[in-house]
């Protein structure tokens, strides 16, 4: 009795949504990787994060390490999207390890700029989550001189040793709305503040942020298909509620609470740049099973971006 069978429901799925231009690439790298080489194909952590993508590369024969150390000498080891800090390189390059790297060129864009900022002098702020691996990495490229900034307290009370040699930087994934509060802030309170060239939020973030902005406006209840560990993902949650839906977050249509639907008429459907466009087709399945829906497309922005591979694999 849940829900009322006569109910007809409409989908608003989110345009764009899903695989980012970064996370193909990476996944065609392992795929391509274990074409050439053959199993087992090392990966230094998740190759994007999400759950069913480690899953699927795994029964290919892609084997997921937390480590460098964990993989044979002169084996095959691909790093992950995120970004590595140099520290890891070295390691690679002991083990002489045959290294194909799978981080987001939008990714490499940052950790170059801090080295630019840190090479001149600065300091520089991080505005990013400190535990997530993309920060470790972008953090590793000049620990000392590199601070990280998760929050707007932080922000506020930050010290450096020199207030008029400051520079910040952002992890891609923020929120483009939180991350710039934290960055105006810092501007306040540092006005030599240097930003980076263009922002560093990248444009599958803001895209899919800006399109669930639009959906979560019109709609009851919101699902973001996406692994609890994809800052996009989490991201896109917190702007749905932020704009007035009821939001949550599924690995994939079994995580779906018929409770959640009560009431339902209008749910909005989005994905993480992490997360494959065929959950989301199983998910809408799913809910074509528990009554009529009607499937429109909300959003609008067309991605045209692509990066090529790394020589290693083509
Ligand atoms: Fe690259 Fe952005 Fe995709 Fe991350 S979300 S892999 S930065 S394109």
């Amino acid at each position: 009795e849940w829900l009322d069978a006569c109910d007809r429901r409409t989908i608003l799925r989110a345009e764009p949504q899903s695989f980012c231009a970064g996370v193909e690439r990476a996944i065609e790298i392992v795929e391509r990787a274990l074409a050439i080489h053959g199993s087992p194909v090392y990966v230094r952590r998740q190759i994007v994060h999400n759950t069913h993508v480690v899953a699927d590369l795994e029964r290919h024969g892609a084997v997921f390490v937390q480590e460098l150390d964990e993989v044979p000498e002169e084996a095959t080891a691909v790093l992950a999207a995120h970004g590595v800090a140099p520290s890891v390189r070295a390691q690679a390059a002991e083990r002489r390890l045959n290294v194909i790297d799978a981080t987001c060129p939008l990714v490499a864009k940052v950790h170059s700029e801090v080295h630019r900022f840190t090479n001149a002098g600065r300091t520089v702020f991080l505005i990013g989550h400190a535990e997530h691996e993309e920060v470790v990495g972008t953090r590793g490229e000049a620990p000392d001189n590199v601070v990280v900034i998760e929050t707007i307290d932080d922000a506020h009370t930050v010290e450096v040793p020199d207030p008029t040699h400051v520079s910040y930087v952002m992890q891609t994934t923020l929120s483009v709305e939180e991350a710039d509060e934290i960055a105006g802030v810092l501007r306040t309170r540092f006005p030599a503040l240097q930003a980076p060239r263009r922002d560093d939020i990248c444009y599958a973030t803001s895209n899919r942020q800006q399109a669930i902005r639009e959906v979560a406006a019109a709609s009851d209840l919101v699902l973001v298909v996406g692994s609890a560990n994809s800052s996009n993902s989490m991201r896109l949650v917190e702007v749905a509620e932020a704009n007035g839906a009821e939001a949550h977050l599924v690995e994939d249509a079994s995580d779906i609470h018929l409770q959640w639907l009560r009431g339902a008429h209008t749910i909005g459907v989005s994905a993480g740049a992490s997360a494959p466009a065929a959950l989301v087709e199983e998910l809408i399945a799913a809910l074509a099973a528990l009554g009529e829906l009607d499937v429109t497309r909300r959003g609008g922005v067309t991605e045209t971006m692509h990066f090529s591979l790394p020589r290693e694999v083509v």
